[in-house]
């Protein structure tokens, strides 16, 4: 049977796939889940406070239920650069056995030879060479520019391509849902489909650009967005999981990639995004119980500097949810009536 290795949040997927394994992205697993819901609960009862982030909840309670479907043979969780809460999650599932696991740092100090030899020190723990992971990156280069051209559609032309079809597949793009070969035919198929609507022009027009910074979001956003009159052309975190651009190598790639590094790297990656998309608004998602509520500070304060004169919302999501509550509407309609 295939060897599946899952991991908390984005790491060097070429090195997993160079590896033989089948590479899981935990967030993903739970918030496709139809019982995202019931998962938090059940971590619930399991012991995880109220005040802990859904998402950690979610997560281990996704790689405990893998175990009686697909188990998981390597868990791999990310300490510097994603959430400190990965570091007892980690300590938690090794309790739970089945697995071996791994601690993949992202240097702080966005060294190249700190990066080389962490991306080394994978491979080796996986029994694979940095050389082999390379040549995946090769491999994967068609299927990144197909999710680039898509970012790019979504931009270029608001209301083409739907904030959650943007949103899906580049969200998707941090395990390529466990098979790059049958996701790259996905993204390929979706940009011809797109191409063939510009072609015959027969798209909603007149929706305004959005901006969403943020972590992924809880819950579906995008759809409400659309019936009020706003779209969403740059997602910010899940555009970072495509890894778009050109590299030498994969320490480049793992260096631009803006996620695992300081709010203010990020947010002027982000800040040039905004300008070349000319968003009308910025949805700033912030997750409850995350440190990262408080980067909410250093984006306004960052937008500001840039004389970017862009209103700002934050929304703030707790659980998975159906649909959006009612203050999150009522604030979100308002939001984009006076854009
Ligand atoms: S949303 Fe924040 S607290 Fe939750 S897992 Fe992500 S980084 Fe950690």
């Amino acid at each position: 049977m295939e060897k599946r290795l899952a991991f908390t949040t984005t790491i060097p997927v070429e090195v997993i796939i160079a590896a033989g394994y089948r590479p899981v992205d935990l967030n993903n697993v739970f918030v496709s889940s139809p019982d995202a819901p019931l998962l938090v609960e059940q971590a619930e009862i399991a012991g995880f406070p109220r005040s802990c982030c859904a998402w950690i909840k979610g997560i281990f309670e996704a790689f405990k239920k893998s175990r009686d479907t697909l188990p998981v043979d390597v868990f791999v969780a990310v300490t510097e650069g994603d959430c400190s809460n990965a570091k007892v999650l980690k300590e938690l599932i090794d309790l739970e056995r089945g697995a071996q696991s791994y601690l993949f740092p992202f240097p702080q100090d966005r060294s190249p030879e700190a990066m080389r030899n962490e991306i080394d020190k994978f491979a080796t723990f996986l029994g694979t060479t940095v050389a082999a992971a390379e040549q995946v990156r090769h491999d994967l280069r068609p299927l990144r520019k197909s999710l680039e051209r898509l970012d790019d559609l979504s931009w270029r032309y608001p209301g083409l391509v739907k904030g959650i079809e943007n949103h899906l597949m580049l969200v998707s793009a941090s395990d390529f849902n466990g098979d790059p070969v049958v996701f790259r035919k996905e993204a390929e198929r979706l940009v011809a489909e797109k191409e063939e609507l510009l072609k015959s022009g027969n798209y909603p027009k007149e929706l305004k650009p959005l901006a969403y910074l943020g972590v992924p979001p809880i819950f579906d956003l995008y759809s409400f967005l659309e019936e009020k009159g706003g779209v969403v052309v740059f997602n910010e975190i899940q555009r970072e999981f495509a890894m778009p651009g050109e590299f030498p190598d994969l320490t480049a790639q793992y260096l631009s990639y803006s996620y695992p590094y300081s709010a203010e790297y990020r947010f002027a990656k982000a800040i040039g995004e905004l300008r070349r998309r000319k968003v009308a608004g910025i949805i700033h998602y912030v997750q409850s119980f995350c440190h990262r509520q408080i980067e909410d500070i250093i984006l306004r304060r960052m937008v500001a500097a840039a004389n970017l004169d862009i209103p700002i919302i934050t929304i703030e999501g707790d659980k998975p949810q159906r649909e959006l509550d009612g203050r999150q509407k009522t604030r979100l309609e308002a939001f984009i009536e006076t854009l």
